[in-house]
């Protein structure tokens, strides 16, 4: 017997799993459960993913058993509907939906009204005794059927509808009646044949066949891989295919078709929100052709119906314990539901609800921080516009995506790439996003939307993407040939600067400055609760005392990572760095650095007294010598004045420091090696800095990182130096400090030896960044040229500097904590390279057993959550 490919759905009964999502596809799973827990669904079946996917392995063709088993589905739906599929008097009508595992939202298309043809239109005109619905059925069955099926640009038929409104003065579909839509018909099978060569397919179950097959084919469109490269769904699951009766929501005003969310997916807020258009069909509503209504006002016109809606959706958040979303069919004033998934929220919202739900009794605490995606909630560290500026808004649209975006209007999204590949920041002005855009939303800022609601195609994938969104801005006069854009008297080109803000919906001819968020009480609430469940320490990269104390408002609880370095390049220092370079001897590099030692001891006092008792990992100088050279030869003379040494000498001196790749060059703890006196400074500022706050109360452990180790050599005689500097400095201060030295592993020799490194160190730092490009063989900074090729390529499935390259990276740092700890148990361990705020490396970390991770301030509290979900999630 051949597999099952087909399952079947109706009469209160589906043969499928409802949480099978990966068989059915979301859509088929939904529409599955739905009715199993006794909603009203049209009845219809699904074809498995699997059977997409041996469409592909067959070259396209059917797997054995899939068309009988078709045949035979087909047979249950006559049944359970009473109506013929193919019956010239009372035809059975289809629809027919994609559906993967995961929503792609406006990412395959649908065929609604499948089955009609020149006769029967006829008969269900008789049957319904409406004229009007039976051509208006038609007339969208040949255009979509045309569009997704035949591959002819809907624009085609679009400008003969347009032509016809126009020629009969009226603004919308509805007030075209029955006679207009035959002849629009009627012009719409000559676009058929024209284009195809073929008259309108007029055999039911040949419609059915390539309508199947379309929605296979449509898996591999170029819209739909775009979408599953942007949110990492892999090319091999397939879709799921829908074939379900159709109901009617255009066949008068007892009719409509809405979409809804249980909870408002901008806010969270607990408030029943969502459209409706009456005498509709499909698409209508989030398509944008005329403006829905909203839904509470469906209360008022169809009472009976908005009764049953409010029951069916508060049954489905019941049983699905999270917000849906939902659409649905008025067809009569019966209610039908077509759809039910997990809606999709913006970060803000997905904390509120996640909280909210917890209190309502819905989930536990656990399930609420899994709830909240890491990656979104960087959302809610997005610049919102600064309340205190005054700025004039010139329109005001719908709310659609929160946060504010600043750019240059573009009204092509292919454009929108193009100058975001040069750095620029835009945002996509369009009347209605649609599929095609998918890469230039993807490349903006923002989007801005003349038509179209809060669930329109902008407002849904924006939300997806965590930008900020102002959609159906009506009043602005959008051409986007032309591109620009009139609005109040003011037109916007391409290129002018706007900013907009996805708040409040306003729209603002101008660059309004933004600021930087603070934690919401909700979002506070889902992260502490995080803290309960990780075993992750999180810390910061911070140099300044204001990053430090940035962090510490964020949860950061420590500095994994100051750097040194920018205190040296600073105005005021840098002519004292450099002089200290340049100089010929010892004497003279102690003499210039003496001058630098009074500002890097301000600089820990700073950061010591931000962090207030929290550790604080301090690496000692780390960059090439060579990024200090002054290139001018007015930086040379100021250097030379300064010192007192002849220019001439000066610059001899710097072109010899010349390296030809710095980055493997005279850098890390080569310069401690070399010139100890610069460590010494260092050094000496730390502990005089920890002592004088000791004297005032305040405990500091300084921990003391040596940077660039590969021989364990190094670090015993770099220690030796941090301790003989410690003793004098404890002597003069006439007190003592607890302080700990480790190292930076970031060379494959430092991982491959930590046994032997380890002896000398009480902590190490996973230094990831250099780590990547020293085992990879990648200079970071030149890798643009070609790393992207390569993600896009599969060769990398991701950046590796983005995101921890497991399977080789990753080892040497498995390595680096199992050697370490060999030889100290309690060996402490941490990342400190960008790693550390990505939330898969993080989840590495876990796996790994290192003891914290330490990232950028912003990302402290995403670094908390995703630590939370990694602990959760190897449990
Ligand atoms: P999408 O994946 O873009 O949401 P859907 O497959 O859900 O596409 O279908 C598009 C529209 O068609 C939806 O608004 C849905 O409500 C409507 N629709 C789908 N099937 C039927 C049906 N059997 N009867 C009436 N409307 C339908
Ligand atoms: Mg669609
Ligand atoms: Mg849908």
């Amino acid at each position: 017997m051949s597999q099952k490919w087909v399952y079947f759905f109706g009469d209160g009964k589906a043969e499928g799993e409802g949480s099978d999502k990966e068989l059915l596809g979301g859509k088929g799973a939904g529409l599955a459960e739905m009715t199993n827990i006794g909603i009203p669904v049209p009845p219809g079946f699904t074809i498995t993913t699997g059977a997409c996917v041996e469409y592909y392995n067959n070259d396209r063709n059917y797997p054995d058993g899939l068309e009988g088993q078709m045949e035979k589905a087909m047979e249950d739906l006559e049944k359970s509907t009473g109506k013929k599929f193919g019956d010239d008097e009372f035809p059975l009508l289809v629809s027919v939906r994609s559906g993967a595992r995961v929503s792609m939202p406006g990412m395959m298309d649908t065929v609604l009204n499948l089955g009609l043809n020149d006769v029967s239109v006829d008969g269900l005109a008789k049957s319904s005794n409406n004229k009007r619905f039976a051509y208006d059925s038609y007339r969208r069955f040949i255009q979509m059927f045309g569009d997704v099926v035949l591959g002819i640009s809907h624009n085609k038929f679009e400008k003969i509808l347009r032509q016809m409104k126009q020629d009969k003065n009226v603004e919308i579909d509805t007030q075209l009646d029955a006679e207009d839509l035959a002849k629009l018909v009627e012009e719409f099978k000559k676009v058929v044949s024209m284009e195809t060569g073929n008259p309108f397919p007029q055999e039911p179950k040949e419609q059915l066949k390539l309508a199947v097959n379309a929605v296979f084919d449509s898996w591999n469109n170029q819209r739909a891989k775009t979408y599953r490269k942007i949110h990492k769904i892999p090319h091999e699951w397939g879709t799921g295919v829908n074939v379900q009766a159709m109901v009617f929501g255009n066949m008068g005003d007892d009719c409509g078709t809405g979409v809804a969310f249980t909870r408002n997916p901008s806010t969270g807020e607990k408030e029943f929100f969502g459209e409706f258009l009456i005498n509709a069909q499909g698409e209508d509503v989030v398509a944008g052709i005329r403006t829905p209504e909203p839904i509470k006002d469906l209360q008022d016109r169809m009472p009976e119906a908005f009764q049953q809606l409010e029951e069916v959706y508060r049954k489905l958040e019941n049983h699905y314990k999270d917000v849906q979303d939902i659409e649905f069919t008025i067809e009569r004033n019966k209610l039908f539901m077509l759809q039910t998934r997990t809606g999709k929220r913006t970060a803000a919202a997905a904390v509120k609800i996640a909280v909210d739900m917890v209190e309502e009794g819905f989930i536990d605490k656990e399930t609420a921080v899994l709830r909240v995606a890491p990656d979104q909630v960087d959302q809610l560290l997005h610049p919102m516009i600064d309340e205190s500026t005054s700025y004039e808004a010139v329109a005001k649209g719908l709310p659609a995506s929160p946060g504010a975006a600043v750019g240059k209007a573009v009204f092509n999204a292919e454009i929108a790439e193009s100058m975001r590949e040069k750095g620029e920041d835009v945002i996509l002005v369009r009347n209605e996003t649609s599929p095609e855009d998918i890469g230039g939303m993807h490349a903006s800022k923002g989007i801005l939307t003349a038509t179209g609601g809060m669930t329109s195609h902008a407002a849904v994938v924006a939300r997806g993407m965590g930008k900020c969104c102002v959609a159906g801005c009506g009043s602005l006069d959008i051409d986007e040939k032309a591109k620009q854009f009139s609005v109040a008297g003011h037109t916007v080109k391409e290129g002018d600067w706007i900013t907009i803000n996805g708040t409040t919906g306003e729209v603002i001819i101008d660059k309004v400055p933004l600021v930087e968020p603070t934690l919401s009480g909700e979002f506070a609430k889902i992260l502490a609760w995080s803290d309960e469940f990780r075993t992750l320490g999180v810390r910061t990269n911070a140099d300044t005392p204001k990053d430090s104390a940035t962090a510490r408002d964020f949860g950061a609880q420590g500095i994994g990572l100051c750097r040194t370095e920018h205190m040296f390049f600073e105005a005021e220092r840098i002519d004292a760095v450099r002089e200290m370079i340049l100089a010929s001897c010892e004497e003279g590099r102690r003499r210039a650095l003496a001058k630098v030692k009074p500002f890097q001891k301000e600089d820990f006092l700073g950061i010591f007294k931000a962090m207030a008792g929290l550790p604080v990992t301090i690496r000692l100088l780390d960059p090439p010598l060579h990024e200090f050279i002054p290139h001018t030869d007015e930086d040379i003379q100021r250097v030379a004045d300064a010192s007192g040494l002849q220019f001439e000498e000066l610059k001899r001196k710097a072109s010899e420091l010349h390296e030809f790749n710095p980055m493997l060059g005279h850098r890390g703890c080569r310069l401690g090696i070399t010139y100890p006196e610069i460590y010494e400074m260092q050094c000496e500022a730390i502990f005089e800095a920890a002592c004088e706050l000791g004297a005032e109360g305040q405990t500091v452990v300084p921990e003391i990182m040596i940077p660039l180790v590969g021989h364990e050599k190094e670090l015993s005689e770099l220690r030796e130096m941090v301790e003989r500097v410690a003793e004098e400095s404890f002597e003069k201060a006439g007190r003592k400090v607890e302080y700990l030295v480790g190292t930076m592993i970031e060379l494959p020799r430092a991982a491959l030896t930590a046994d032997e490194v380890a002896a000398h160190a009480d902590f190490f730092s996973f230094g990831t960044n250099d780590l990547t490009q020293t085992t990879l063989g990648v200079s970071r900074d030149d890798s643009g040229r070609f790393l992207p090729l390569y993600v896009d390529k599969g060769i990398y499935s991701d950046d590796p500097f983005v995101s921890i390259d497991q399977s080789g990276v990753g080892q040497l740092v498995e390595m680096g904590v199992q050697k370490g700890r060999s030889v100290k148990k309690d060996l402490k361990t941490g990342i400190c390279g960008e790693h550390g705020g990505d939330p898969e490396s993080i989840n590495f970390c876990q796996k790994t057993g290192l003891d914290y991770v330490s990232c950028s301030p912003f990302r402290v509290p995403v670094a908390r959550l995703s630590a939370a979900h990694a602990a959760l999630k190897n449990k």
